[in-house]
């Protein structure tokens, strides 16, 4: 047991269920082939290198991810590219079988900066009509691709009446920003940035050793639940479900498993908490954006 740090500051304590000092959420994006179908939408290459690197996902890493989470009797949240379900029907059942979460995560996976809003809202309906579709039941929860969000996109998730988003960062807890309840993601645990390596001399960031990732997600999340917040582990299904990550991952899972006052939940309970607790309005924020700076610039415009 660690006990909880108590940090003076103008926001209350978060707030976890009885017995529970900080959260846990396992996620997995199952971005499969979409990304890489969304940046060639306008014609896809002649090569089959990035393709097969990243159908290994549908074929057999998101079942050892499922393998492991069953193993170790956890929930976690799969957030889908409608056009990954479209092409591979078997993923959404299986995820169901497994008794975890599906959300939403854009239909061809579209890029929020090459997007205009009314793209945006068509990709989130047709996403809901198909997973409606394919499993008879409506997502809760919305993970922008790429974790960019705009105040269109928020207003679009309330109107649609799901319970959350998750693609941002402003309080590693729970918070509603623009009355929209926030689960929050963070960078330094996403398995891309280490791991996303697709060859061909595309890759932004260099490939890194499992061994100092671990080290790395477990110092995280002993000091997340020292905080009292929330952990938020983001993988990909072509990217974790290579051996060594699941083994990787299975580490991690031993030492959360371990602390019986840590709490495992999806991103939905997790929401369903946030909503129905002490914490509701609590951390309730604006996402507007701010005035430029331009005509305030020291300087300038004086003469
Ligand atoms: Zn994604």
């Amino acid at each position: 047991m660690t006990d909880r740090l108590t940090v003076k500051s103008p926001w209350p304590a978060y707030e976890w269920p009885a017995g529970k000092q900080s959260a846990t959420l396992l996620s997995v994006d199952v971005d499969a082939c979409v990304p890489y179908m969304w940046a060639h939408r306008d014609g896809v290459p002649n090569r089959l290198g990035t393709l097969e690197i990243r159908r290994f996902g549908p074929r057999t890493g998101l079942y050892r991810l499922l393998d492991l989470f069953a193993r170790y009797g956890v929930k976690a949240s799969f957030y889908v590219p409608a056009h990954a379900a479209e092409t591979n029907p078997e993923i959404l059942p299986a995820l169901l079988e497994g008794g975890h979460e599906i959300g939403l995560h854009g239909y061809f996976h579209e890029i929020v900066a090459e997007v205009a809003d009314e793209e945006f809202t068509g990709a989130l309906e047709a996403s809901l009509d198909l997973f409606v579709a394919q499993t008879g039941r409506r997502p809760v929860g919305f993970r922008s691709p790429a974790w960019e969000m705009t105040p269109h996109m928020l207003r679009e998730v309330a109107r649609l009446g799901l319970s959350y988003d998750s693609s941002l960062s402003g309080f590693d807890h729970p918070y509603e920003i623009d009355g929209v309840v926030e689960i929050p993601v963070q960078w330094a645990t996403d398995d891309a940035i280490f791991f996303k390596f697709e060859g061909g001399g595309r890759d932004k960031w260099p490939y890194q050793s499992g061994r100092a990732v671990l080290q790395d997600w477990l110092a995280e999340w002993r000091a997340v639940h020292r905080f009292g917040g929330l952990f938020t582990l983001t993988v990909h299904d072509w990217i974790s479900g290579r051996a060594q990550r699941i083994a990787l991952l299975e580490e991690l899972l031993e030492a959360i498993a371990g602390q019986g006052d840590a709490w495992v939940a999806t991103a939905a309970d997790i929401a369903a908490h946030h909503a129905t607790s002490a914490n509701a309005g609590r951390f309730a924020v604006q996402g507007g954006l701010p005035d430029p700076i331009g005509p305030r610039r020291f300087g300038r415009d004086h003469g």
